[in-house]
C-alpha cells in the first residue's frame, strides 16, 4: 500500500523539493506585497492520505509542522513519523476522538462548540496537558461544512476562554471552494476582524490566522494569515483511495 501510493505520487510527476521552492517563494512575495516579515507566516503540510515516507522526505526538506484531518490516520502515522514534527489536527473532531487528539497532536484548529471544547478539556486534564486550540468559523453558513457561526463563536468565546486546560489561539477557516482566489478574500478579511472582535472581548491578543490553502493562500497572506494549509500544491494531488486501515502504514 505504501509503496502503490508513493508510485502514484512520484508517478504524476510530482517533485516535493520544487513544489517547496515555489511555495516558499510564494509565501516569500506575498508577504512583501503585505510588507509583512516572512518569518510571520507558517506553512503546515497538508499530510493527510500521504503516507510516512512522503512525510519523512518532507521533514527532510525542513518542514516541521504537518496537518491531518482524521484521528485515527494520524495515531497511525505519527509514530512512523520524526518526533521532531509537530502535529496539528484540521478535520472535523468527535467527541468519542478528544482523548487521542489529545496525545497525538500539539493544536486542534477546529473547535466548533462548547461541549467539544469542555470534552477536550476534560481530555487534555486526563493527560496533564494544556492543549492549544484554534476555533474554527464556517463564514458562508455552508451546510457541507462544519464550523461556528460568527455570532455564536462571538457568544461562547469567553466561556472556552474560561476552561483551565485549553488555550485559544485564535481563528481558522476553510471558505467557500472557488477556482478564483480572489474570491476568498472577503471570508479572509472577515476573517481577521473578528479576530480582532475576540480579541477585543477577551481583552488578550490571539496570535494565529489559519486560512489559506493551495488555490488561495497568497490572497489569505496578504489578509493577514500566520498559518497556511497546503496539501496538494506540496504533494501533488490526493489519491483518493478506499477508507484506509491503520495496518495499511504498517
Ligand atoms: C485538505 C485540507 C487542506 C489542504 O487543502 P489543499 O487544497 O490540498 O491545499 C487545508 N485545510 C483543511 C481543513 C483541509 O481539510
Amino acid at each position: 500500500m505504501i509503496c502503490d501510493l508513493r508510485f502514484a505520487i512520484y508517478d504524476a510527476g510530482v517533485s516535493l523539493p520544487d513544489n517547496l521552492n515555489s511555495i516558499q517563494q510564494r509565501i516569500s512575495a506575498a508577504c512583501d506585497r503585505a510588507g509583512r516579515d516572512a518569518k510571520t507566516v507558517t506553512l503546515l503540510a497538508v499530510s493527510k492520505t500521504h503516507p510516512p515516507e512522503t512525510i519523512r522526505t518532507a521533514a527532510g526538506l525542513g518542514l516541521l509542522v504537518f496537518g491531518e484531518n482524521k484521528v485515527q490516520e494520524a495515531k497511525a502515522k505519527i509514530p512512523l513519523c520524526p518526533g521532531k514534527l509537530r502535529w496539528h489536527f484540521i478535520g472535523h473532531l468527535q467527541s468519542n476522538k478528544c482523548r487521542d487528539a489529545v496525545h497525538c497532536f500539539q493544536m486542534i484548529q477546529s473547535v466548533d462548540s462548547l461541549a467539544l471544547a469542555q470534552e477536550i478539556n476534560k481530555r487534555a486534564a486526563d493527560a496533564a496537558k494544556t492543549m492549544p486550540v484554534l476555533l474554527e468559523v464556517n463564514l458562508a453558513g455552508e451546510a457541507s461544512k462544519f464550523g461556528y457561526t460568527p455570532e455564536r463563536m462571538l457568544a461562547e468565546l469567553k466561556e472556552i476562554n474560561a476552561l483551565p486546560r485549553l488555550e485559544i489561539h485564535g481563528l481558522m477557516t476553510v471558505p467557500p471552494w472557488s477556482a478564483e482566489a480572489e474570491k476568498s478574500r472577503p471570508h479572509f478579511r472577515r476573517l481577521r476582524e473578528l479576530k480582532a472582535a475576540a480579541e477585543q472581548a477577551l481583552g488578550a491578543p490571539l496570535p494565529e490566522l489559519s486560512m489559506g490553502m493551495s488555490g488561495d493562500f497568497e490572497v489569505a497572506i496578504e489578509e493577514g494569515a500566520t498559518l497556511v494549509r497546503i496539501g496538494t500544491a506540496l504533494f501533488g494531488p490526493r489519491v483518493k483511495a478506499k477508507p484506509r486501515a491503520e495496518d495499511d502504514y504498517f
